[in-house]
């Protein structure tokens, strides 16, 4: 994925959004990938957790809700522990769910699963997935 930055694309109001949303201060983030070397995720991820925190320190919330990354967090909270400036990345990718979820945009589709696949699935998956990437 190419995302160029330019002062167009950088938006003030959705820094502000983002950190009242996640409870967090992305501008606290000084770039160390300490979070993105901690990530169990990163493999599937198509933007590692420092670039999406160097992009929300832009504003660029409408670009990363083209991205997989906050999808493919397992909120297991290994970069928030190791932060040496004690940002809360798991709130800032769960704000990032949030701010696509809030425009009726789901991740996935629930009706669109093969009924064969609902019925061999965990339930508990289904709920769990239906709870973190449907509005
Ligand atoms: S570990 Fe913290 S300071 Fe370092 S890149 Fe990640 S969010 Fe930024
Ligand atoms: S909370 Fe998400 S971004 Fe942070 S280490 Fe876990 S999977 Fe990666």
């Amino acid at each position: 994925m190419t995302l160029t930055i330019t002062a167009q694309t950088i938006s003030i109001t959705s820094i502000e959004q983002l950190n009242e949303l996640s409870g967090e201060n992305v501008k606290l983030c000084m770039q160390c990938a300490t979070c993105t070397g901690m990530c169990p995720m990163t493999a599937e991820m198509d933007l590692s957790p420092r670039t999406v925190m160097h992009l929300v320190q832009f504003g660029m919330l409408d670009r990363l809700g083209d991205s997989n990354t906050c999808w493919k967090c397992a909120s297991c909270h290994a970069c928030t522990v190791k932060c040496p400036r004690g940002i809360d990345i798991a709130k800032v990718m769960e704000a990032l769910r949030q701010h696509v979820l809030r425009t009726n945009r789901n991740y996935i589709e629930p009706s669109a699963l093969p009924a064969e696949r609902i019925a061999e699935l965990p339930q508990i998956a289904l709920v769990a997935a239906f709870r973190k990437l449907t509005s």
